[in-house]
């Protein structure tokens, strides 16, 4: 190891999704700042997808991979916790570990990185002389309203889902009380509790905040974060939008090879891709008008469909709608569904190869859940979005991408809450598709998709503001 260079340990909590952002930011240092990187990954149990996504995104000898298993911790939950509130626990309790695996190291790094559930690690820094910072795999908007939570909680009274007025952060688009993010739904919650704490130690725990944004996506808040006057005198620390930093594939059961051949069969810009993330499910009942609302619109789509959340998935009926099938049909579709779109629309089972499908020159919209890695995939492939909420900050992903940068349009109501039903599906559908509302936003989700790639080329925003952030562990490395 090359002792002059910059090292940075970053720390994962378990599961793909926080796996994945830490271990693509390593990635970015070691291939494009090559410096080392160590990552103190908390494991529950590795499943055979995440080796090969471990192995697969650590290819260059820089990125050097600690395995830390989770600590017991179900002692500390109480029967009703969220998981929110159990991995804070757990990664609160997994601080010791981390620690040891820190001091372990024949060369102890520089810089300590955690995610959103490790912040209670970063004193392990001060212990060490390392210098320490938070890198959030979301947007600015997120990381503001986190970060001023604890003011709004000193000032606001009651629930703020409950608030007819939106909640007021100095510099962001107002935030309505419907579309906060899930731990901010209950006060009183654990999960409350975890989520001040969480915002209060970027602030001050933390030498800075890495993001993955750039910034045409997330201007205003950016600017909030970032210019004097605004959030900065209440946040105090330097940001730095580095993003976006997304992989290029993910590891799927499917090679997808029949759902790219269909896509080729249709004409450019005409399918709309249906898919609510990883794990994202309807209830029956939304299932059901989701169907019609597409048989209605009379427009092609690609629709990824899983078993409803309330049960349905019968004795394999479900699996056997495969990819073009018209055979027995899952009971959560309206009858005779397959058959009357066979022409015009896929039902593909369980997964897809979403970001190849993003990719593929038919695709012309995409109806997403809001996860983050969904909507820049999305950004990436210039494909506009109907913006359909489930959980966690997707509210605040969806408003975003409605009122902030037009390139979504969103249902009346807020779907986790109530249904959408087939006539505002299938107006939604047509107005993304073939209006001229949709070909406007067509027109600017390819310009932000542009923009996502300069931010990353040399000299572009996200380019310059790692370069700061590099630079400025440099300097205090130089000077311990
Ligand atoms: N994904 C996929 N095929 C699917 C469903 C999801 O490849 O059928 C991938 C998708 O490309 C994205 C990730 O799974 O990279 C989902 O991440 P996101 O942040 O959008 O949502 P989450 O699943 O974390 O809610």
């Amino acid at each position: 190891m090359d002792q002059d260079k910059l090292h940075l340990a970053l720390i994962s909590s378990p599961g793909m999704g926080h796996l994945v952002p830490v271990l693509l930011l390593a990635n970015r240092l070691a291939t494009h700042h090559h410096l080392h990187v160590t990552i103190l990954a908390v494991t529950t149990q590795t499943s055979p997808v995440e080796s090969h996504l471990l192995s697969s995104l650590t290819p260059s000898t820089l990125i050097h991979l600690i395995q830390i298993p989770s600590p017991p911790f179900s002692h500390l939950l109480l029967p009703d916790d969220s998981v929110v509130t159990r991995l804070a626990i757990m990664m609160r309790e997994a601080a010791r570990a981390i620690r040891s695996a820190v001091s372990a190291m024949p060369r102890r790094p520089h810089v300590l990185i955690s995610d959103l559930f490790s912040t209670d690690s970063l004193p392990i820094a001060d212990e060490f002389g390392m210098q320490k910072y938070v890198y959030v795999p979301t947007n600015a908007r997120f990381v503001a309203l986190t970060m001023y939570l604890h003011v709004l909680d000193k000032e606001v009274e009651g629930q703020y889902v409950d608030r007819v007025e939106p909640l007021v952060v100095p510099g962001l688009v107002p935030v309505r009380g419907k579309d906060v993010p899930d731990p901010m739904l209950e006060r009183g919650n654990r999960q409350y509790d975890e989520y001040v704490r969480m915002g209060v130690n970027f602030a001050n725990l933390s030498d800075g905040v890495l993001m993955n944004t750039w910034r045409d996506l997330d201007r205003r808040s950016l600017d909030a974060l970032k210019c004097d006057g605004i959030l900065r005198p209440v946040l105090k620390v330097p940001f730095y939008d580095v993003g976006p930093l997304t992989r290029d594939g993910y590891p799927t059961p499917l090679e997808g090879i029949e759902v790219i051949e269909w896509l080729d069969r249709h004409p450019v810009d005409s399918v709309l891709f249906v898919s609510f993330g990883s794990g994202g499910t309807l209830s029956g009942r939304q299932l059901t008008e989701l169907a019609w609302g597409l048989e209605l619109s009379g427009q092609r789509f690609m629709w990824v469909v899983r078993p409803p959340v309330d049960g349905n998935a019968k004795d394999g009926t479900f699996f056997t709608a495969g990819i073009g099938s018209t055979g027995p049909m899952p009971t959560f579709l309206p009858e005779g569904f397959l058959n009357r779109t066979k022409d015009r629309g896929l039902v593909v089972p369980l997964w897809a190869p979403q970001v190849k499908i993003l990719n593929h020159r038919s695709v012309g919209g995409f109806l997403t859940h809001c996860g983050m890695n969904s909507i820049h995939e999305s950004i990436r492939g210039a494909v506009p979005m109907i913006a359909w909420p489930l959980y966690s900050e997707q509210r605040l992903n969806a408003t975003l991408l409605t009122e902030e940068l037009g390139v979504a349009i969103r249902p009346e109501v807020i779907p986790a809450e109530e249904e959408v039903g087939r006539v505002e599906i299938e107006k939604m559908v047509r107005s993304l598709m073939e209006s001229q509302e949709g070909k406007r936003m067509r027109e600017k989700v390819k310009l932000l998709s542009l923009s996502a790639k300069k931010a990353l080329e040399i000299n572009g925003s996200s380019y310059k503001s790692m370069c700061e952030f590099i630079s400025s562990c440099e300097m205090k490395m130089k000077s311990a």
